[in-house]
């Protein structure tokens, strides 16, 4: 099995499942809302959406908005998040978790994750609590639920607003309850290669009726739910969904528990496949989740165990056989050029508004996870188990030539004439 890096052939040749994923019904309800005439963020469907939505995460209410940004921006400014606050956020996640800190004027404050779940952790994130401290942001990264027992009570013990970014995780339960309904707010995207997507959307979920009627607000240029057309009683913009999307999120939505289901049934069979290869680990199961949405599979390569080999060959082999894996983000978000002084994004010369210099941060297991992390998107988990066999094939043959890749890498970086 010589690996097609090295001129073998490669594991596979045929693409993995497709994402989006739609059919009939997203076409029949487009075109009913094309005929409607209602093509904005009134036609039915919109609230419909909202109430299956708030449904699924058992919560009393859930607002639409334009997308997962907006959608964490309004949460924030909801829960009171301003001028001067400081929010903890978590370092290993998309932009937007910490960008929608700033669009709200606040701060963000970077807390370490926990090595084994890859989510914020608790004991980080009490750690960075400081006066000035008034939200967290826990983010349900890759669809693994983070520990919401830990951070509600963290949340109470400090008089902190807790906000949900479940950008990736729709559907997920941890302990019972679903992501979203713990926290005083929860966030969805509905991006194109989200779990459930009409190329762009949002939504917010939430127990508190003052939250959801400030998010309304805030989403609809300032009005009040049974107020004027014309009367805006705050600052609000228009962030609103539109019909079209609203019609495909419904459709999207009936998919999702099955599509949850596959992946669910496929993810655990290579769970138990990936035991026979040390140089690649995977996080353990954990009783208290109960429902992973499995948004991505990051999968953490151990060069002590591949003679060496770093992990940027061993994707580049991967990705030689077909599989296409990819490495994780190139460092942790403070390390963005955006988080430099002179980017002037926490005030020109107001010191005091940047609670930490991020950049001489250093938070050691987000830095870990940018060095050996590998991510397997959910489509790859969608379609059968033959699938799954040929990412473990692949797996293996990186495993078994690991020293052959690395005696490669120096013939290969010989300068070429
Ligand atoms: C995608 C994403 C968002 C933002 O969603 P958009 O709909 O793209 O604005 C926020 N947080 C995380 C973790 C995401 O992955």
């Amino acid at each position: 099995m010589a690996l097609a890096l090295l001129g073998g052939s490669p594991v596979r040749t045929r693409p993995f499942s497709a994402w989006p994923v739609s059919g009939a019904d997203e076409e029949h309800a487009l075109g009913d809302v094309l005929r409607s005439g209602v093509w904005g963020g009134y036609h039915p469907s919109v609230k419909a959406l909202e109430r299956a939505f708030a449904d699924l995460h058992e919560v009393p209410y859930a607002v639409s908005c334009a997308n997962g940004t907006v959608a964490l921006e309004v949460a924030l400014r909801a829960a009171g998040v301003g001028r001067d606050d400081e929010v903890i956020v978590p370092p290993f996640t998309f932009v937007a978790s910490a960008t929608a800190v700033l669009l709200c004027g606040a701060a963000p404050v970077f807390a370490d994750i926990d090595p084994h779940t890859l989510n914020l952790s608790p004991r980080a994130a009490e750690a960075a609590i400081t006066p000035r401290t008034r939200a967290l942001v826990v983010v349900h990264f890759g669809g693994r639920p983070a520990e919401m027992d830990a951070f509600t009570d963290l949340a109470r013990r400090h008089e902190l607003k807790l906000v949900e970014d479940c950008a990736h995780a729709h559907g997920a339960r941890w302990l019972g309850t679903p992501v979203g309904a713990w926290g005083d707010a929860g966030t969805f995207s509905f991006q194109g290669f989200k779990l459930m997507t009409a190329g762009e959307g949002g939504m917010i979920v939430t127990r508190s009726a003052d939250v959801a009627e400030l998010c309304w607000s805030y989403c609809n240029q300032g009005r009040r739910p049974d107020g004027g057309w014309f009367e805006h009683v705050r600052l609000g913009t228009n962030y609103r969904m539109t019909g079209f999307q609203a019609v495909v999120l419904q459709a999207q939505l009936r998919r999702l528990a099955d599509q949850t289901r596959v992946r669910a049934a496929n993810v655990a069979y290579f769970r138990t496949g990936l035991r026979n290869f040390p140089g690649f680990a995977m996080d353990a199961e954990d009783p208290r989740i109960e429902q992973h949405p499995y948004y991505l599979v990051t999968l953490r390569c151990r060069p002590a165990s591949l003679s060496g080999l770093p992990r940027d060959r061993a994707v580049e082999a991967m990705q030689a056989e077909g599989i296409p894996a990819k490495p994780t983000y190139p460092y942790p978000l403070y390390r963005n050029p955006l988080f430099r002084r002179e980017s002037g994004v926490l005030g020109r010369g107001e010191r005091s508004r940047a609670p930490q210099d991020y950049a001489q941060l250093v938070l050691p297991e987000a830095e870990r996870v940018c060095r050996d992390g590998i991510w397997l998107s959910h489509n790859l988990f969608l379609g059968d188990r033959a699938d799954v066999d040929d990412i473990l094939l692949a797996i293996e043959k990186v495993q078994q030539g690991a020293s052959l890749l690395l005696a490669s890498r120096s013939h290969a970086a010989r300068p070429s004439r």
